[in-house]
């Protein structure tokens, strides 16, 4: 077999993305102002952004960030094990578990990073990772990365966990999935396979990354909605990057196990430590989202006021509470068409296509924030089910295909 170079490899791969309307395109923000963007110089009403409760711009979130790195700099200097560790982390880490209720908190870059912390030093080769099938793609890479043994049940089948889980009674096991789902909006049966876990001794991971700070009691996510603590969940994924408005994470657990993954897990030990003034940043965020829990009621109250004016105009909704509310299209092309309407309208919302998502499930992913206001979700609404009615039009009149949908 002859070598491919690198050029045949990347350009035979493009042209496929571009026959079946897969090309992934950045658009560059010029300007951010609460829920409104400057894109490509035009004002659009942001969609698509996962700053639930509009820390991202609070005054006192980017004070505190000024503030600390005025005095201790931009950086991150070295990793935790070596330098980098800083009282302001040591501090975020307390916040974070006092907030959740749980024993001891580990910062991490990344949720990515944090996903890979947790899969990979706890599961080798002799190990079984039962997975939701719609798990964050951040989990499967995960547990491909530690060589264990991956399954995936079907969508919020607690069943399905424990089949599985019976089929292989040998080694560790770990139940890992999404708390809300993060394309989808639903919550996973956290109580159910709460029980299964017990049931097949498996450690449950619950990846929240759009629960914390929006679910459950004081935004403590959805562990705490379903009433579960560190006993049945005994490691957690909370981000701070979403709801808190900053950037990195935190895994939230069993003492044990977060000082294991705190001197094995190899995205924690080879890597640079958070930068100290982010870490500031986000402490100022937890204490806004566990205190002001006014910021909560968009949140919780739009979802409700978007489906049914969306029911009302026949949009095609999933079983979602949460603000994730994604609108779904079936086809790429019809997402990309869709999102482009919108754009002209003035919103941006996402077309997601896969293979973020299934084949034949490609969707607006709407999200809704403490930064929009009932009548921004009324115009969205009622520009998505224009938007349909433009791409059915489209549709049985000029064939539309390829790069002309793609900007
Ligand atoms: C965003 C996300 C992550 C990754 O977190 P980052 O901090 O953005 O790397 C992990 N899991 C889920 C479910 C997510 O939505």
């Amino acid at each position: 077999m002859a070598r491919a170079t690198w050029r045949e490899r990347i350009d035979a791969a493009r042209e496929q993305r571009v026959a079946s309307a897969r090309v992934r395109v950045r658009r560059t923000v010029t300007q951010r102002d609460g829920a409104r963007c400057v894109v490509d110089g035009r004002s659009l009403l942001n969609f698509c952004g996962n700053d639930y409760l509009g820390l991202s711009q609070h005054f006192a979130v980017v004070g505190a960030l000024q503030d600390a790195a005025s005095r201790e700099g931009a950086g991150g200097v070295a990793s935790h094990l070596v330098c980098g560790h800083h009282a302001i982390h040591d501090a975020l880490e307390r916040e974070l578990a006092d907030w959740l209720g749980a024993p001891r908190a580990l910062l991490f870059g990344s949720g990515y990073l944090a996903n890979l912390a947790v899969i990979q030093a706890l599961l080798g080769d002799e190990d079984v990772c039962v997975q939701d099938r719609l798990n964050h793609a951040s989990l499967i890479d995960a547990a491909r990365l530690a060589g264990c043994r991956l399954r995936r049940y079907p969508h919020a089948d607690a069943e399905g966990a424990i089949r599985q889980l019976r089929g292989m009674p040998e080694g560790m096991a770990m139940i890992a999935t999404d708390g809300v789902f993060s394309m989808d909006g639903d919550v996973a049966p956290l109580r159910e396979l709460a029980l299964v876990a017990r049931v097949q001794k498996a450690l449950l991971y619950v990846d929240d990354a759009h629960g914390i700070g929006v679910a459950g009691p004081d935004g403590r996510g959805t562990v705490a909605a379903a009433k579960l603590g560190t006993a049945d969940v005994p490691l957690q994924l909370a981000t701070l990057g979403k709801a808190l408005g900053g950037y990195g994470a935190a895994v939230v657990g069993d003492a044990g196990l977060i000082g294991h993954l705190a001197e094995t897990a190899r995205s924690y030990i080879y890597t640079t430590a958070l930068p100290p003034a982010q870490a500031a940043a986000t402490l100022a965020a937890v204490k806004l989202a566990r205190n002001e829990h006014w910021r909560r009621n968009k949140p919780e109250e739009l979802p409700g006021r978007s489906r049914e004016r969306s029911q009302r105009l026949g949009l095609e909704l999933l079983d979602s509470q949460t603000p994730i509310q994604p609108v779904m299209c079936g086809d790429d092309e019809r997402a990309l068409t869709m999102a482009q309407s919108l754009e002209q309208a003035g919103y941006w919302v996402a077309a997601i296509r896969p293979p973020t998502v299934p084949e034949g499930r490609a969707r607006l992913r709407v999200t809704l924030s403490a930064l929009h206001g009932a009548g921004d979700v009324d115009g969205l609404v009622d520009a998505i089910a224009y938007a349909r009615d433009r791409a059915n039009i489209g549709r049985t009149g000029l064939p539309e295909r390829g790069l002309a949908l793609v900007r």
